[in-house]
Parts: structure tokens; sequence; C-alpha cells
């Protein structure tokens, strides 16, 4: 029987879940993504992740590929920029229930996985845009601020079960989601953002990567409910 672990990647199909899953790979894990479009990766499933009943059957499906998955990295979400009185509440409960709820479902569909392994990893992506707020970003924000305070939670709670839960809150990345927020005059002049990074850079999704890969590796049995601020030193 393999002893190789298996993780769940979601948003694997584009940006930081695409190179955090590449990283894994490379890690020598096997690896399944979810996304609502197909991804590059071996072993990708398209699901919704705000859809309960998508989950449990790509999970059925990736069981049988690959076996019981102790690893989740959550990366699957969706920004959104309206002025607050303009938010629809059908506008709100959308992203709140990608971003957060979709979160709730991945969580608790691999946690008996993990709780009979008594090993897992959870590795939670939230925002940067947590550790100040962000204008015209409200239900973003309090939707990553959930997932944050959810990171914390589940990680007293499932500590003694072998299961470490952590968050890495990604800032300023380049991404798919981030220049198509620059084409549509979301984000104002990039160069004027990357010169007051106190790193000098953009980031890459690769740096979200290394961090999830450090979260999920045997070393950092100690380390839960941490929030792992990446963003080249713009928040600290
Ligand atoms: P990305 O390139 O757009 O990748 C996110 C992926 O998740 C996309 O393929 C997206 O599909 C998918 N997705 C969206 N809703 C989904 C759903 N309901 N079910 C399954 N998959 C879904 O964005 P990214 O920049 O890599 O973002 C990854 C994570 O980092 C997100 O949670 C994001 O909020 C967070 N983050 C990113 C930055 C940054 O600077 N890039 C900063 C802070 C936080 P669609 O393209 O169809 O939406």
């Amino acid at each position: 029987m393999s002893t190789t672990k298996t993780a769940l990647v979601t948003g694997g199909g584009s940006g930081i879940g695409l190179a955090v899953a590449n990283r894994l790979r490379a890690d020598g894990y096997h690896v399944a993504t979810i996304d609502l479009n197909a991804s590059e990766t071996d072993f990708s499933y398209i699901a919704d992740v705000t859809d309960r009943a998508q989950i449990d059957a790509a999970l059925a499906e990736i069981h049988a590929a690959l076996g019981p998955v102790t690893i989740l990295v959550n990366a699957a979400g969706r920004d959104s920029f309206r002025r607050f009185t303009d938010i629809s509440f059908e506008d709100w409960k959308k992203i709140v229930d990608i971003n957060l709820h979709g979160v709730f479902h991945t969580i608790q569909a691999v946690l008996p996985d993990m709780i009979e392994a008594g090993w897992g990893r959870i590795v939670n992506i939230s925002s940067s845009s947590t550790h100040s707020g962000v204008p015209y970003m409200s239900a973003y924000v309090a939707a990553k601020s959930g997932v944050n305070g959810l990171t914390k939670s589940l990680a007293l709670e499932y500590g003694p079960a072998g299961i470490t839960v952590n968050a890495v809150p990604p800032g300023f990345i380049d991404t798919p989601m981030l220049r198509k927020a620059e084409t549509r005059g979301n984000l104002g002049d990039i160069n004027a953002t990357i010169n007051a990074t106190p790193v000098r850079r953009i980031g890459r999704p690769e740096d979200i990567a290394a961090a999830c890969a450090f979260f999920i590796s045997e070393e950092a049995g100690y380390i839960t409910g941490q929030i792992l601020g990446v963003n080249g030193g713009r928040n600290t």
C-alpha cells in the first residue's frame, strides 16, 4: 500500500491554486484539484466549491483514484469591487458563498479522512485585505476575515486529532485574478504599489505555494491556528 499522502487543492486551475498543486506534486504528494475550470494538472475535477453535492462527488472520485485526502489547501475564491451601498444582498451572499462557505464545505468533506488517519494539514488562502480592510471590497474582506476566524477555531478543535489548520493571506500576487482587476481599473497604478512594497516586487504564486508547502510539511506539526502573511512586507 502506498504511503504517499494525497492533497486536494481547490482553485487549482489557475494562479495560486495551480502553483500550490505544482509545488505539492514536486514535493512528492499525490495531488487532486477542484476548480470551476479545467486544470492543466492530472487528477483535476471540475466542481463548484459552493455546491456540496459536487464536492462530495469529486471527493468520491479522488478517493477511488488516490485514496484518503489528508492535505487540503483552499485557494478557490473570487474578488469583488463595489461600493457598499450598491451591493445587493444577492451579490453579498454570492461572494460570501464562494470565499467562506466553500471553505466550510471542503473542510467538512475531507475531515473524516484526516480524523481516521490521525493526521491532517489544512491551509486556507485568505487575503492580506483582512489585515487592513479595503474600500469597495467589503463583502470579500468580510468573507476572508471569516476564513481567518474559522482557521483559528478549527485549529483548537482538531489539534487533538493530529490536524493543523493555518491560513496564508496573500497580498498582491501576479495571477489572472489580479490582472483582471487591473484591467477593470480596480487596482490603480500597479507600479506605484510595487514601489510602496518593502521588497519592491509583485508577489508570485510560487511565494504562496512555498508557505503552504511549509505548513504542510512534517516539521510544521507544532504550528497551528496561525495566519502567515505573504505580502512583500506591505502588511506586518
Ligand atoms: P485566480 O487566478 O482567479 O484563481 C482562482 C481560481 O478559483 C479560478 O480558477 C476560479 O475560477 C476558481 N474558483 C472561483 N470560484 C470557484 C468556485 N465556486 N468553485 C471552484 N473554483 C472556483 O485567483 P488567484 O489570485 O490565484 O486567487 C487564489 C486565492 O487567493 C483566492 O482565494 C483569492 O481570493 C486569494 N487571494 C489572491 C490575491 C492575489 O493578489 N492574487 C490576494 C489575496 C487573496 P474563475 O476564474 O471561473 O473564477
